[in-house]
């Protein structure tokens, strides 16, 4: 059996300060003045320190929230463009020996039915996942001596090797309990994409309330240091985010930007994406919170991290409902999912859309739409669906990926790599009227491109309707 090693290295340091973060919550006010600084400095593409995201985090009255919405949608049009990179969740196995109280899979809960993915489920999983259109996959798993990194690493190398017709994954990211370095090694080795953990609250007195001490879990500083292991790994990927809900959500804005900030100065690196799901109902969860967060609170937040990491992706989830799905996307988000299931084997299932039973899930998702149906409203909405991989696969990753994400590079490798992953799509998933408006949609897009590149996109847009696939910049 594998044998974690747990002793923290020497060096792991403990960069959140709770006491000053809490007290720059407590000092939060208003100033217009600042707010706008603040505002033009995230304009020009520069991160944002600690205090100013505090700056941001203090406007309260509409017309200055108004203001940082605003921004938020000019930034995500100017570093993005109106892409929408799309994924779906894989759950592999949802044995846990720890003992989350927010989580449908804990181990206390009797009721809750146990599963991991034999290879054929898994193999059947991904199968139904490529009939739906999907190229980029999260594996999630429970934290077990069961999910070990061989076992993770043989379930990746399992998801990439399974084509079907024009079907075929190729992104593997993961969501995994904290391993050790050595244990970070395997899984890269096994080509995944994004590491991605979430700290669920950085606030200590609220992380040991909500993860008893006598888990894995438990150990605040283990998970803290999980991107600093992983990255001397060689894991130069990765993915953090918090459980909203848990603990004031201004408190774990300031932290998650320490963190981010921690990275990029210790590693050259800084995420790559920031996730923020909310706390939704669970198996036995009293959602009655002190902290739940407001539909008000979350587009506030989702704005001003959108200021402060100008270059990080920004991923919501299909925990929040399609109203507030619809809306904050224009603030600054990069990636969403869509056509979720939760529940281990759920996408083999013939299921009637939107039924759910909570005690086979980790939690309830809020959009349970098809993906064809998010895909064919997003391009009404004028953004372009992407199911592009390429950064990653043409090493575009890590400093590699920063050094890339500058003026220039969105129109040159994004776009295009958007309309063609987009066109496969319509061309072997999409129903039929989904596949008028996509059409019309690339149509249009193409005609904005600069005419050397335009000739390049039509050449290959051709090859893809005379059957060719990934045709990536
Ligand atoms: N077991 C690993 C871990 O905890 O890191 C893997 C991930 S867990 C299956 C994925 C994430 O789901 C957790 O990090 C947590 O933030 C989130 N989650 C757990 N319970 C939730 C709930 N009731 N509502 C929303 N998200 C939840
Ligand atoms: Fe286990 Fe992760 Fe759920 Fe915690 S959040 S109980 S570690 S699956």
């Amino acid at each position: 059996m594998y044998q974690m090693d747990t002793t923290l290295p020497a060096d792991a340091v403990d960069f959140i300060d709770d006491a000053k973060l809490e007290a720059m919550v407590a000092g939060m006010r208003e100033d217009p003045e600042a707010v706008r600084r603040v505002i033009a400095k995230s304009l020009r593409k520069e991160a944002l320190t600690v205090e100013e995201t505090a700056t941001l985090l203090g406007a309260e009255s509409p017309a200055l929230v108004e203001e940082i919405f605003e921004a938020a949608r000019t930034l995500k049009r100017e570093v993005y463009g109106n892409r929408i990179v799309f994924f779906a969740p894989l759950y592999v196995g949802n044995y846990c020996m720890n003992d989350c109280k927010y989580c449908g899979f804990r181990r206390s809960l009797t009721s809750t039915v146990r599963r991991t993915l034999s290879d054929a489920d898994l193999v059947r999983e991904v199968e139904a996942l490529e009939d739906l259109g999907h190229k980029r996959l999260i594996l999630v798993y429970g934290e077990s001596p069961k999910y070990d990194p061989d076992f993770i690493a043989h379930t990746v190398r399992t998801v990439y090797a399974t084509k079907k017709g024009h079907g075929e994954i190729r992104r593997v990211n993961i969501n995994a309990a904290p391993l050790d370095e050595a244990g970070f090694r395997t899984v890269k080795q096994a080509g995944i994409g994004t590491y991605q953990i979430f700290q669920e609250t950085y606030h200590k007195r609220t992380y040991a309330a909500w993860h008893p001490a006598n888990t894995m879990k438990g150990n605040y500083l283990w998970r803290l240091n999980a991107f600093d292991r992983a990255f001397r790994a060689g894991i130069d990927d990765m993915g953090l985010g918090v459980l909203f809900g848990l603990y004031d959500w201004r408190f774990e804005v300031l932290a998650m930007v320490t963190h981010a900030r921690y990275l990029q100065e210790k590693f050259g690196v800084g995420p790559h994406t920031l996730s923020f799901p909310r706390i939704k109902p669970a198996e036995g969860l009293d959602l009655n919170l002190k902290w739940q967060v407001t539909d008000a609170q979350y587009k506030r937040l989702v704005a001003i991290l959108r200021l402060a990491v100008p270059y990080t992706g920004l991923i919501m989830t299909a925990r929040e409902p399609a109203e507030l799905r619809r809306e904050v996307l224009a603030f600054g988000v990069s990636q969403i999912d869509a056509g979720t299931k939760l529940e281990i084997g759920g996408y083999q299932e013939t299921r009637k859309e939107g039924e759910q039973t909570l005690n086979r899930e980790q939690f309830q998702v809020g959009d349970t739409r098809s993906l064809d149906e998010v895909i064919g409203e997003i391009l009404e909405g004028c953004y372009i669906p992407s199911f592009c991989t390429s950064c990653y696969r043409l090493g575009r990753t890590g400093e590699h990926f920063m050094e890339y994400a500058i003026p220039g590079f969105i129109g040159r490798f994004c776009t295009p790599n958007a309309l063609l992953t987009l066109s496969e799509y319509l061309a072997d998933y999409a129903s039929p009227a989904t596949r008028a408006k996509g059409e019309a949609l690339v149509a249009a897009e193409v005609e904005k491109l600069e005419p050397k590149l335009k000739a390049e996109v039509l050449d290959r847009l051709r090859r893809v309707r005379a059957g060719e696939r990934d045709l990536h910049f």
